[in-house]
């Protein structure tokens, strides 16, 4: 903290010597502070932007959301035609393509969070608020200006331990039940 002192002599008695010690701050910011101040400013017009949420894809307003406002599905989809993993991007794509190659059933496609069919699960099984996960935001080696978080929020729902060792243990069951048979 940045002090100034000063002294003012007493004209009735000089000998006396009182110290005023000015206290800078309230009327000198230091730089740092301006900086402080002005990331503030830009944080709160931030939040009252539109913004889409990377998690349930809907246009949401920070400031504005209340808890439950976003319903997602925290994990990934599976193929079981192809036995293959696919975010929620590239599962609605499979769906587009069986559309546009005339079947008349979309193909069968599962949440593993829910364990829901990918056409008729609707929004999501989870509630939260609308924004970056709490993991993600915290990380300071993503430039939020150069990439999309719509993707890098699939590719961790994509990639979420948890979730693919459920996916694991379901595939190792059927696999013991098929060799019964
Ligand atoms: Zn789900
Ligand atoms: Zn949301």
């Amino acid at each position: 903290m940045l002090l100034r002192k000063s002294y003012q002599r007493n004209g009735r008695a000089s000998s006396f010597l009182k110290w005023i010690v000015v206290d800078d701050i309230d009327f000198k910011k230091t730089e740092q502070q301006l900086q402080q101040l002005k990331e503030d400013e830009e944080k709160r017009l931030d939040e009252e932007k539109e913004k889409l949420c990377p998690k349930c894809l809907v246009v949401y307003i920070p400031k504005k959301q209340e808890f439950g406002h976003c319903v997602y599905h925290p994990a990934f989809v599976f193929s079981i035609e192809k036995n293959k993993t696919l975010t929620l991007n590239q599962a609605e794509q499979e769906c587009i393509l069986a559309r546009l190659e005339g079947k008349d059933r979309p193909p069968p496609l599962i949440w593993i969070c829910c364990g829901k069919e990918f056409a008729q699960a609707g929004q999501g099984c989870v509630k939260g608020l609308c924004g970056l996960p709490e993991e993600l935001a915290k990380r300071t080696d993503i430039d939020w200006i150069q990439t999309d978080p719509v993707t890098v929020v699939q590719q961790s729902f994509l990639n979420n331990p948890l979730y693919q060792k459920k996916l694991h243990n379901i595939i190792a069951n059927l696999e013991k039940k098929h060799k019964r048979r």
